[in-house]
């Protein structure tokens, strides 16, 4: 069981409208697999705490840990995370926390992510590692977000496409212009366009708000991928 430790916030910047990205330098901290996230600890100074979990777009042995928070309009964490948190400021964080939802890159098999808003960190911290590494497994990524400036990574993910590589967009508000798609949510067309199929046995990690994780793996299962190869982070949420 891992002890918490002191991470001092080193940036934070915001990246979308509601949304920012957080460095953390955290002494001790042993590393992270692609994928998995942690628990972070605020402590008030009446002794109330918090408690809630963030996946790490950052993974390896060491260096700084990189989060990336939504504002949730109503709730009790994630505003100070956004909004009144500077850097010099200090938390504790516990983990590196799951084994299930993580790629390593002995997979030799092509793995099709799926991201709603948020939910692209830890497949960020997948792509970055498959990109680093010697893999020769197709990735794909399917991002659905409000608008184009709703992305996470968008700079970065842009430099990551290629022929091991590819990006696919779903805009829920609005789209760039031209787009050739209106608005909309994942759908059926969607997936049978751009997911790849389940003939080649891909895993699909799936992650976002429960509602977003549950619909797509239920497309996903609909239209015949095999349930045992879905692999979801469910960030809460109805
Ligand atoms: C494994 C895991 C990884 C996570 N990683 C991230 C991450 O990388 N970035 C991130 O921003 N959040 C992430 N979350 C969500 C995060 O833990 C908090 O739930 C979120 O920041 C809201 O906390 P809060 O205290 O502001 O809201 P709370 O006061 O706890 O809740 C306010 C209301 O918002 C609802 N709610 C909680 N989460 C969501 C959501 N995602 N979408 C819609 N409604 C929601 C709650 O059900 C509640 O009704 C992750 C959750 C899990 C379980």
């Amino acid at each position: 069981m891992s002890a918490w430790l002191t991470a001092t916030v080193v940036a934070a910047e915001m990246a979308i409208p509601d949304g920012r990205l957080l460095t953390l330098d955290v002494p001790g901290w042993d590393g992270s697999l692609p994928g998995q996230h942690l628990d972070l600890r605020l402590t008030a100074e009446d002794g109330y705490q918090a408690v809630r979990s963030y996946s790490m777009a950052s993974y390896g042995p060491a260096g700084h840990v990189q989060l990336a928070v939504d504002r949730l309009p109503d709730g009790e964490v994630s505003p100070y995370l956004v909004e009144e948190l500077m850097p010099g400021d200090q938390f504790e964080v516990k983990g590196p926390i799951g084994r299930y939802f993580v790629w390593r890159t002995m997979q030799s098999e092509p793995v099709q992510l799926v991201a709603g808003g948020s939910g692209v960190v830890p497949l960020m911290a997948m792509i970055r590692a498959h990109d680093d590494s010697e893999s020769a497994a197709p990735f794909r990524m399917l991002y659905s977000v409000r608008s184009p400036e709703h992305a996470y990574y968008a700079g970065e993910l842009a430099t990551r496409v290629g022929e091991r590589f590819r990006l696919d967009w779903v805009y829920t508000g609005r789209t760039p212009n031209g787009w050739p798609r209106p608005p909309g949510r994942i759908d059926r067309e969607i997936v049978e366009e751009l997911i790849i199929a389940p003939g080649e046995r891909p895993t699909v990690y799936v992650c976002g708000a429960t509602g977003f994780v549950e619909a797509v793996a239920s497309l996903l299962v609909e239209l015949g991928h095999d349930p045992l190869r879905i692999k979801t982070e469910r960030y809460g949420g109805a």
